[in-house]
């Protein structure tokens, strides 16, 4: 079950669409002094070298974040997006790609706080030294918990803020996985009917894709639901043709700024002529 690292996968376009609305949501969060937390329920080891031995194995990059680089013009969330890539990378090449912890601390404020679930032990370790490596300031604002961040994320809410992000991106390789976010996300509700979730998941071919999202699309909170396809799903059923993220209560900024960044994103991204996307809305 804990095959999954996410150091193989790192600036995939999964990730590129994930991270960019993600930036999107931290910046909203920032446009108000009132402070936040961010909860991750599957945080992963929070940075990754793109010149590693497991990055460098599929370099999935390559048709993610490297095709996204090479533009010379793009929509406000993308450039947005790249600018925290290219903080990691002082030197203009990008070998280190932030996942979406590294993207929370590099935008909470000093009252900001950042909640980190991570059931991995060996990827909670790497975790927890990075942090630690951050220095002071993200020791104190950040706390990692090697634990089940579905099970986790309950003792979490509300935020004592009142004001929260929470963040999950499982990595579905369990059926179980689809169930369970599901069942987070009502619960995180009933404790926290303002948070802002941002859920990200696979297009594979798995009835339970749409199971979740069909469940997720009935609930009356006001939500946005962004998917992006780069291929056409594989002869064999395997593999993952694109992703999709699924935000409730998202700032009131995410629509207009995916309707503007998603097709964008499908030419870039495309890998053949199956490439496309949708876009979706319940204003509550
Ligand atoms: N959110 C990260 C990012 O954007 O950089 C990537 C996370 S990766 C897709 C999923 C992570 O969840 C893996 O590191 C895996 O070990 C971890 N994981 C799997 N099941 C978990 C669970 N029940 N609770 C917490 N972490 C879990």
């Amino acid at each position: 079950m804990f095959s999954y690292r996410h150091a193989f996968h790192a600036g995939n376009h999964a990730d590129v669409l994930k991270h960019s609305v993600f930036v999107h949501i931290l910046d909203y969060f920032n446009r108000k002094d009132a402070p936040y937390w961010v909860i991750d329920t599957h945080a992963g080891a929070g940075l990754y070298d793109l010149r590693s031995e497991w990055a460098l194995t599929n370099g999935e990059f390559v048709d993610g974040l490297d095709r996204v680089l090479q533009a010379q013009e793009m929509p406000v969330m993308i450039e947005r997006y790249l600018e925290e890539v290219h903080a990691f990378n002082p030197d203009g090449v990008a070998n280190f790609y932030p996942g979406s912890p590294w993207l929370a601390l590099s935008a909470l404020r000093d009252r900001d706080r950042l909640r980190l679930f991570e059931m991995h032990p060996s990827e909670a370790e790497v975790l927890k030294h990075n942090v630690a490596e951050q220095g002071r300031s993200a020791l104190r604002q950040t706390t990692v918990y090697e634990a089940d961040g579905f099970e986790g994320l309950k003792s979490q809410l509300p935020p004592p803020t009142r004001r929260g992000i929470v963040i999950m991106d499982p990595s579905y390789e369990d059926k179980q996985d689809y169930r369970r976010t599901l069942q987070a996300v009502n619960e995180g509700l009933k404790r926290f009917a303002t948070g802002c979730f941002a859920v990200w998941y696979p297009l594979v071919q798995r009835r339970e894709v749409q199971e979740l999202t069909r469940s997720l699309e009935r609930l009356e909170t006001p939500w946005v639901h962004a998917s992006l396809t780069v291929r056409k799903p594989a002869d064999d059923g395997f593999g993952l043709h694109g992703s999709g993220m699924f935000v409730l209560n998202p700032p009131w900024t995410l629509h207009a700024e995916l309707a503007r960044t998603l097709p964008w994103l499908r030419d870039k991204l495309a890998v053949d002529d199956r490439a496309t996307f949708s876009l979706t809305q319940n204003e509550g």
